[in-house]
């Protein structure tokens, strides 16, 4: 990749130029351009709302004030309305890393019992967009239960109310907005590599606390995943600088990036040199090496494409602690050394399937043992039995040969008297379908067909044998 002259955001502000870096375009690919939609973080959030946000990333400017039917909260007319309507000055685009600030609030609204919506004149809160959720934290003492943005509305919503027009502090969950830009910084490492060595675009992103899952347009096998996440390893270690900057729309125009769109000016990029180069609304760590560690931990086809899931810095370092949490376990549940636990999970497994099939053929032994105490068919109409338990496979086979030697039904009852049984029952010469319906009469729960039936029998064996003698 060539120098790129662009100015950055910071320092066009300072030059007092008006840089509205990202509000119109969407981060990372997520919006593909046959007009697809960001794929939404915190969607039980968003259900909640019953907001479309869909097309809140490509709204531009400062359209309407969120929507809700709440009241104002000391709302006293035209002057709040104006004060509502100015801009929200975006601090997280001019440092990622400002946790603390102080604002003006310009309106709150009760939106419903203990969510309040504020809107403030700046603010260090990123909000829910581009697939990735919004910061939490405190604002005013209050909690900030989530933010969202909609034609270019930022909106905090709140665990309480505040007073408009007063100044508060806000403080930024700093663990979560850092553990997000490292995940955030990691994925486009890896994008830009998939990009760069398959031309593959980024059409799905969804970054939450739990997840970072990211879809790419084209297959990519095993061993070349493997190639990618040890290449981004080398781009972390490298401690690449992660630059962000709003090129003038003559040097856009001439700019190759991931996630091009067709607007011409306020587009943010943020280039990690020779490894990515893309538009994106999001805060991201300085350098590569603050991102740790990068991980892929699955993927699965998804569309034509891939589907992968990563972790990245504290989140990977975690995820390792549990997986070898789990391995030492396993390891001492099965008395063997942690390299050969899949070993020893499939001798476990090969021991399992040999006791079942033990198990299956006693039981089945069984069941013929029992079986001969039934009377013969020349001293019978029924053949009735009574067990514990049995194999369902070996009750079947069994009532199907009595039902050709008895005249009347065959039935093999599985179970107990205090909690019931499940049974089978066949005959060749009792229409099954009316029996069952004298059988449901009785509390019985069945099914079956002409010749045959199985189901569950409330009541004693004594009970059962009473109603069925009588057929
Ligand atoms: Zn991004």
């Amino acid at each position: 990749m060539g120098s790129n002259p662009t100015i950055s955001t910071k320092e066009g502000r300072k030059q007092g130029m008006e840089v509205l870096c990202l509000r119109p375009f969407p981060c990372c690919g997520k919006r593909q351009k046959n007009g697809g939609v960001y794929e939404q973080a915190g969607k039980k959030e968003k259900q909640q709302r019953g907001k479309d946000k869909a097309d809140a990333a490509a709204a531009e400017g400062i359209g309407e004030k969120t929507g809700g039917k709440g009241k104002e909260m000391r709302g006293n007319g035209t002057d709040e309305d104006a004060m509502s309507e100015r801009r929200t000055r975006e601090l997280y685009y001019e440092d990622g890393y400002q946790t603390q600030f102080s604002a003006q609030v310009l309106s709150c609204k009760e939106e419903r019992d203990r969510d309040f919506s504020v809107i403030l004149d700046q603010t260090a809160f990123f909000p829910e967009q581009g697939g990735q959720g919004a910061d939490r934290g405190v604002l005013g003492g209050r909690s900030v239960l989530d933010v969202q943005v909609q034609d270019g509305v930022i909106t905090h919503h709140l665990d309480g109310a505040l007073p408009v027009g007063a100044t508060v502090a806000g403080t930024v969950d700093w663990e979560r907005r850092y553990d997000f830009m490292q995940q955030h910084t990691g994925e486009h490492i890896v994008s830009g590599l998939v990009h760069h060595h398959f031309g593959y675009d980024n059409v799905g992103f969804h970054l939450s606390e739990e997840e970072t899952r990211l879809d790419f347009s084209g297959p990519i096998g095993e061993q070349d995943l493997l190639r990618v996440e040890e290449e981004a390893n080398r781009a972390v270690w490298s401690n690449l600088p992660v630059l962000v900057s709003c090129p003038e729309p003559a040097q856009l125009s001439t700019l190759s990036y991931r996630s091009k769109l067709e607007l011409k000016k306020n587009v943010r990029i943020v280039e990690i040199p020779g490894v990515d180069r893309c538009a994106c609304c999001a805060p991201h760590v300085r350098s590569t090496a603050e991102v740790g560690i990068i991980k892929l931990t699955g993927v699965m086809n998804y569309k034509g494409g891939v589907r992968l899931t990563m972790v990245c810095g504290l989140r990977a370092l975690k995820d390792y602690r549990n997986k070898q949490s789990c391995g030492e376990q396993i390891s001492r549940l099965l008395s063997v050394r942690q390299g050969e636990i899949t070993e020893g999970v499939r001798a476990l497994q090969e021991r399992l399937q040999a006791a079942e099939s033990e198990n299956q053929r006693l039981s089945e032994m069984l069941l013929e043992r029992q079986a001969a105490s039934v009377p013969g068919p020349e001293c019978r109409r029924h053949a009735l039995l009574f067990v514990e338990s049995a194999p369902q496979g070996a009750m079947r086979r069994l009532v199907n040969t009595w039902a050709g030697q008895y005249r009347g039904l065959a039935a093999i009852f599985s179970g107990n008297d205090a909690e019931g049984y499940r049974f089978i029952l066949g005959s060749r010469t009792v229409d099954c379908t009316a029996l069952a319906e004298v059988l449901r009469a009785q509390g019985f729960r069945c099914g079956g067909g002409k010749g045959y039936l199985q189901g569950s029998a409330p009541g004693s064996e004594a009970k059962i044998r009473a109603i069925l003698q009588e057929q």
